[in-house]
């Protein structure tokens, strides 16, 4: 086992020999898929170095550290990777695995559905056998990056006889065939994060089902809580290293001018001074520090970003030591909801009118807009707030579940729902 000292010392040689600026950012990503430290937890015979988490997180700092591209981001890796390790076929492994961590392909999740979010096991798109195959019909929301995705993540029910938990299968699903439909949804922003995705007699082979047939609920939880520890504890390892897949039209870049381009918005973004620091700067720009029950309200979004800070470092400390806290990334989940929240308020009271429309010339340079409008979608995705606190509440502290009439009914008697519609 490698010293934290050896480790990083590595990283620095494998920079030092396999960067090049004029490198495109495939030919980056497959330099660091063959190293092993785009994803140094994963079994060294998945491209990965069998590495605790706490070794990722040094690699991800050396590899910050050495200006270079971390490895893609997006769900393939945050999410389908780590659920077909754990659930996948060796088939499906050499199929899919390296694609999505030398970013040659892009995923999506195809979860949430307009009568199925929370309850997510009340999903309706049916998949129907059909020889080899299965015919996939109905219709996913709120899908991140299905615009730009070559695969989803796809639950479907293929037993409606079954309960609702158990009549549900995981499928490596092609984005890229005749019978899906991608609209993309604006959002407040202004921007088109996610989309409505509709399946009209879509098909996939039954080869590609993760975790065999009824096994989809099991598959899904595994992404859930990958999920739940990439947004809560800030994932592991470098990020930001570009989006993948070939629709993003990230890949043929060259990476000496990518990181030039990333250094630049880094150097505007603490220029721009985001969060509670520059609220303070611009309470003091307008001359408004002095009223005392803003002062108060300032004071509350330094408190909170304290303790945010605070939580983070004793999560990692934790977690080095071998004792990681039951139910972390669900409490930094929530302080993170929390912020934003206190946020979306703070900004539009500290500049009143100016808040009405968007812009850089506005004070904060229209920050506070953005981040207003943008508040309420990290309380809600990976499980809302409410969610994280049941999960807290019966899986953490031991508190009675939820009741649950429905758990061994067959899924198409089921009265309650929208699935009857
Ligand atoms: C920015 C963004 C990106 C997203 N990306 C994706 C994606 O890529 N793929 C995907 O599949 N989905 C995605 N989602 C969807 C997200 O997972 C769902 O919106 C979320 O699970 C909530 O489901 P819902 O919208 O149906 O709300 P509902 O489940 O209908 O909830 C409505 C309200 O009721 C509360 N509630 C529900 N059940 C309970 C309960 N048991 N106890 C207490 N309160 C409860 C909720 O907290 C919420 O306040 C995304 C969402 C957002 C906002």
């Amino acid at each position: 086992m490698l010293t934290d000292d050896e480790l990083r010392l590595e990283v620095k040689r494998f920079i030092g020999d396999a960067w090049d600026p004029d490198l495109t950012l495939a030919e980056w990503w497959d330099r660091l898929a063959e190293s092993g430290w785009a994803v140094p937890t994963w079994p060294t015979e998945w491209l990965g170095r069998g590495l605790p988490g706490a070794a990722a997180r040094a690699v991800g700092e050396e590899l910050r550290a050495g200006g270079v591209p971390g490895p893609p981001a997006g769900l393939g890796l945050l999410l389908a990777g780590p659920t077909i390790l754990a659930h996948g076929t060796d088939e499906h492994k050499a199929r899919y695995l390296r694609p999505i961590v030398n970013g040659q392909e892009a995923w999506c999740q195809l979860f949430s559905e307009p009568g199925a979010g929370s309850d997510l096991a009340s999903l309706q798109t049916k998949a129907v056998r059909d020889g080899d195959e299965w015919i996939v019909n109905g219709q996913k929301v709120w899908t991140s990056g299905a615009q730009t995705a070559d695969f989803g993540m796809l639950l479907a029910r293929t037993d409606p006889d079954a309960p609702k938990h158990k009549g549900i299968s995981y499928f490596a699903f092609s984005m890229d065939q005749p019978g899906v439909e991608v609209r993309p949804l604006k959002e407040m922003t202004g921007r088109s994060l996610f989309c409505e995705v509709f399946f009209t007699d879509a098909r996939v082979a039954h080869s590609e089902c993760i975790n065999g047939l009824g096994g989809g609920w099991i598959a899904a939880n595994t992404t859930l809580a990958a999920e739940r520890a990439g947004l809560g504890a800030g994932g592991a390892g470098a990020s930001g290293g570009g989006f993948p897949g070939k629709k993003n039209g990230m890949l043929e870049e060259r990476v000496g001018a990518l990181m030039e381009g990333a250094r630049a918005s880094a150097a505007q973004a603490s220029r721009a001074e985001r969060g509670a620091v520059a609220m303070r700067r611009v309470a003091k720009d307008l001359g408004r520090n002095d009223e005392p029950v803003l002062r108060q309200h300032l004071a509350q979004s330094y408190i909170l970003d304290e303790i945010g800070r605070m939580m983070s470092i004793r999560t990692k400390q934790l977690r080095s030591a071998g004792r990681p806290l039951e139910g972390d990334g669900n409490l930094a989940k929530l302080q993170m909801s929390r912020v934003l929240r206190h946020g979306r308020d703070l900004g539009p009271e500290l500049i009143g009118p100016w808040s009405m429309i968007m812009g850089e010339e506005t004070p904060g340079e229209g920050n506070f807009q953005e981040a207003t409008l943008w508040a309420p979608g990290p309380s809600i995705y990976g499980g809302s707030d409410e969610i994280q606190k049941n999960i807290v509440g019966e899986r953490v502290l031991g508190l009675p579940k939820e009741p649950g009439p429905d758990k061994n009914t067959p899924f198409k008697d089921l009265a309650v729902g929208t699935q009857k519609g």
